[in-house]
């Protein structure tokens, strides 16, 4: 295959539709990577503002993670779960529960956030059903909102496009709505939105049948669905109290939070009196070098499930040698060089800056989001928040100038701009200060070159 002949990945197709078209532009041809940096076979070298789709934790082509790579591969890259223990990851498994502390000792590892997904969804059935609960199977989401897309991920997805097609093969879960802080229904308050949105989760649970919710999930720092969106921090203890009392597990989605990339290691820490009962994580657990994904949960819960029998799942992959060491090695090399505290650091940084950058950018209307994972909503008018129309096709304008000047963005545009537009600040957390300062050089150029092509 040629590179100008397609696989079957063009972006912007309807499955895709957290993803702005490049349209009409061909994607350079990744050639290597080396820390926050990539560079095409053409030679030329971008800087990665987003860690891909906020994958890339660690940067490219880290030492001591491709020593740990070649050394498990040299031992045994695969082993079936069924006839052997495997000690990465029992390694990995202690690791994990370790950091996420009390309540998360058990650790059950996949190869990525859709199916981390589907496993929290069926751990917590399982769960229901042992414990004589058979009634509940309703899980709850926010709308708008990503969980992945596999068909059970997509029954929690918000998203009413994919909805639109993918209804007939699949049992749409019930939606509530997340609480937006830059543009809230009738402009009101985000603190009063807030509390409206905690309010509409327990209308719904009242509304479906308490008792046939299993579970509600939600990302407690937003992914790409709604730009790193942060609600105020009573949203969190409403929605946790909620849960509890109507006996609906809480999942929090950390596949693009967790991992350190807030500054703790699960966002979830953020909000001590909101604890879920189950999390996932993936993307930035194993930071690009393998797929990898795990969900998290209590040995109560997990031993309630043995007890019953065993928990009905796997894939062939699951727990593989192989990525369980480079997830491992990854995780390894966030603790021993403290990326987690640079995040914070870093991060908050970056906020700064994204907020200068807003005070003088005419286009800049909302800056969001906690440690490295950040995000800027573009806009036509500040005062209105009026986005630009969709014929202008901002954001992937805005990801191809980027391109041409060597920074990487990762962006969505909501049909007709129903939610608003936004780039994604997710450099990886060994972003240093002189970086910050390139990544917000770059940015600045590349939204007033298309400032000053769209006014
Ligand atoms: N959950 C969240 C919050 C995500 O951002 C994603 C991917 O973007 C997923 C789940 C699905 O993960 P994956 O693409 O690894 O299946």
């Amino acid at each position: 295959m040629t590179a100008t002949e397609s696989p079957f990945s063009e972006r912007g197709g309807p499955i895709q539709v957290f993803y702005a078209p490049l349209d009409a532009t061909r994607r350079p041809m990744i050639s290597h990577a080396e820390g926050i940096y990539m560079w095409d076979t053409a030679g030329k070298r971008y800087l990665d503002a987003t860690s891909g789709p906020v994958v890339s934790n660690i940067g490219h082509g880290n030492k001591a993670v491709l020593a740990a790579m070649a050394e498990q591969a040299g031992k045994v890259c695969y082993a079936s779960r069924a006839l052997f223990e495997n000690e990465a990851n029992i390694a990995l498994a202690e690791r994990v529960a370790g950091l996420a502390g009390p309540g998360f000792e058990r650790v059950f590892v996949v190869s990525g956030g859709s199916e981390a997904t589907e496993a929290a969804i069926k751990l917590a059935r399982q769960y229901a059903v042992a414990k004589g609960e058979a009634g509940r199977w309703k899980v709850l989401a926010r709308n708008p909102g990503y969980h992945g897309a596999t068909l059970g991920a997509a029954a929690v997805t918000g998203d009413p496009e994919t909805d639109a097609v993918f209804e007939p093969v699949m049992r749409i879960m019930p939606r509530v709505p997340a609480p937006f802080t830059y543009r809230t229904p009738g402009n009101i308050d985000a603190d009063t939105h807030a509390r409206d949105c905690a309010q509409a989760l327990e209308t719904a649970i009242l509304e479906e049948g308490p008792d046939s919710v299993l579970a509600f999930i939600m990302e407690p720092v937003g992914g790409l669905a709604t730009g790193a969106l942060v609600a105020p921090d009573h949203y969190y203890t409403a929605v946790r109290e909620i849960c509890t009392r109507h006996g609906v597990l809480l999942i929090f989605d950390e596949v693009m939070s967790g991992a350190g990339r807030t500054g703790r290691f699960l966002a979830a820490e953020h909000w001590p009196d909101a604890r879920p009962d189950m999390v996932t994580l993936a993307k930035g657990v194993a930071a690009g070098y393998t797929p990898l994904g795990m969900v998290l949960a209590s040995r109560g819960m997990v031993q309630t499930v043995v007890d019953a029998g065993g928990f009905m799942h796997g894939h062939t992959y699951s727990a593989n040698p192989l990525s369980c060491a480079i997830g491992d090695a990854v995780l390894r090399e966030v603790m021993e060089n403290d990326l987690i505290g640079n995040a914070a650091r870093m991060g908050a940084l970056l906020g700064e800056r994204l907020q200068a950058l807003a005070a003088q950018s005419g286009i800049v209307g909302d800056v969001r989001g906690l440690g490295l994972l950040r995000a800027i909503e573009i806009v036509a008018d500040k005062t209105t928040k009026t986005p630009f129309p969709p014929s202008r096709k901002t954001i992937a304008r805005i990801v191809q100038i980027g391109l041409e000047k060597g920074l990487l963005l990762y962006s969505r545009s909501t049909a007709g701009g129903r939610y608003g537009e936004w780039l994604m600040m997710t450099p990886p957390l060994t972003l240093t200060e002189p970086q910050l300062d390139e990544m917000m050089a770059l940015l600045t150029e590349v939204l007033s070159t298309f400032e000053a092509e769209a006014r």
